[in-house]
């Protein structure tokens, strides 16, 4: 039931508590729903109050490890926290196929990131660029008062770019070039940010508008390669299907949506896993896929043995410390279960993964076509929401398969079998 009026004063100054009993009450929610949701698991809902706002509950999803990862010579069991089925399973498989290859060779840069401040009202852009850069040692000295830990660490604002964006008149955006080290870093740059604008506006004559870090970071980037090698893959047949399913995704934006889909099913798994800003991930990983036309972050060849060599380049802020990483006791064990010691690892790690997740989607793709493995694990989802228990979900789910008909209808029929015709727990 929709509630009739969303309006309520003060919600924000209730406990979560009071909240829970303010929205069950609007909504009608049963005493055993608020009961569900007044469990917390290992996060207390007093930590979840302190992280967001308008909390009532907190949500869990599975955390699973994917074994088998060996990332430049060094062996990882990754976490990855994620609802889909399927992903898990195809991760750590395509992992143990690169394994027998060497394993993934991978380099992330340094972690440079972009600050933007929009300047508007400028009354000359070509004066303002020049009298920018000529304060510049000034602006990035002022810059660096934001953060002691990375000055004192010779990181921080390394750099600062002006640029005139076509179409904005009158208008210059000045980019700081700052190096994060270990963390994210949206907080600290967007906090230079704002500590320069007075000065930036002194220097130019004109008016600050934004001040905030940019989340397209083209020079925080992973490099991740893999070989696979054919005769684990089903052959050159498939090596060459996969080859030009790449290649479709290449050539048309269609697919390419879908194909960067997959390669972020993993890196986001493993960023909600760790409480990383999985958003902003996604919306670095898409941008720079559009630079130059819409394409996909991986690409694939073949070697000169018949191999299938796959590779990724894709944007990673990424932290190890900072933000959330720390504050959800889950997240800082998956953190210590994956063992990256610095943000750079991280990245490296993360490339792998997406190039992994990839290669099992179009490898499947390309051979025996996606459903069959997916539609058996979907088949399991299918029977839990049908109301069927931990012991009777396989079962349901192989007569789901085997009958080709997945649907929760269907799923309720079989258990109402199973359970001798009663009614079923269909809850
Ligand atoms: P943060 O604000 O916690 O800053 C990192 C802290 O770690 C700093 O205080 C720094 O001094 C300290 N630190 C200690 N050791 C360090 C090391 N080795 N390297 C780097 N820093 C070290 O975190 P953040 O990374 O600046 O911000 C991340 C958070 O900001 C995330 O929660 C994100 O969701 C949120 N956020 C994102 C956006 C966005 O547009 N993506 C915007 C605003 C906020």
């Amino acid at each position: 039931m929709a509630v009739r009026d969303s309006r309520i004063s003060g919600f924000f100054r209730l406990t979560p508590v009071e909240r829970l009993r303010k929205v069950a009450e609007l909504v009608g929610l049963t005493e055993q729903e608020v009961a569900t949701l007044q469990m917390t698991g290992s996060m207390g809902i007093d930590v979840a109050d302190k992280l967001v706002e308008n909390v009532i509950s907190t949500l869990e999803m599975p955390l699973s490890v994917a074994p088998n990862f060996r990332v430049n010579g060094k062996d990882y069991l990754v976490p990855m926290a994620i609802e889909e089925p399927s992903v898990v399973a195809a991760c750590s498989n395509a992992a143990r196929i690169a394994r027998e290859g060497g394993g993934f060779r991978a380099y992330a840069t340094e972690p440079l990131m972009y600050g933007q401040v929009q300047v508007i009202g400028v009354p000359d852009p070509n004066v303002a660029r020049v009298e920018i850069l000529s304060r510049k040692s000034e602006i990035l000295e002022l810059a660096n008062t934001a953060s002691q830990t990375l000055k004192s660490r010779g990181a921080g604002a390394r750099d600062l770019q002006v640029r005139e964006v076509p179409g904005l008149e009158g208008q210059v955006v000045v980019h700081l070039v700052v190096d994060v080290m270990d963390a994210m870093g949206a907080n600290v740059i967007n906090t230079m940010c704002e500590r320069v604008a007075p000065l930036i506006e002194e220097v130019t004559g004109g008016r600050v508008n934004l001040r905030i870090l940019g989340n397209l970071t083209p020079l925080r980037t992973a490099y991740a390669w893999a070989r696979f090698r054919k005769e684990l893959i089903g052959g050159e047949e498939v090596v060459n299907g996969v080859v030009e399913a790449w290649r479709f995704a290449q050539m048309d934006i269609f697919r390419a949506a879908t194909h960067n889909k997959g390669i972020m099913n993993g890196i986001d798994a493993v960023l909600v896993a760790t409480l990383n800003d999985w958003r902003a991930a996604e919306a670095n990983a898409h941008a720079y896929a559009a630079i130059g036309g819409y394409r996909s972050l991986t690409r694939y060849s073949v070697d000169s043995n018949g191999n299938l060599i796959g590779s990724i380049e894709v944007p990673l802020a990424v932290g190890v410390v900072g933000g959330t990483t720390g504050a959800v006791e889950k997240a800082r064990i998956a953190r210590k279960i994956l063992g990256a010691s610095d943000a750079r690892e991280l990245a490296c790690i993360l490339a792998s993964v997406g190039l992994a997740q990839n290669f099992a989607a179009l490898r499947a793709l390309a051979d025996e076509g996606i459903q069959r493995g997916h539609m058996s694990l979907h088949a399991r989802n299918v029977a839990v929401t049908a109301g069927a228990s931990p012991p009777e979900v396989d079962a349901v789910a192989k007569r789901l398969v085997e009958e080709g008909r997945i649907s929760v209808s269907r799923a309720r029929e079989i258990l109402q079998e199973m359970r001798g015709g009663g009614s079923g727990n269909n809850k």
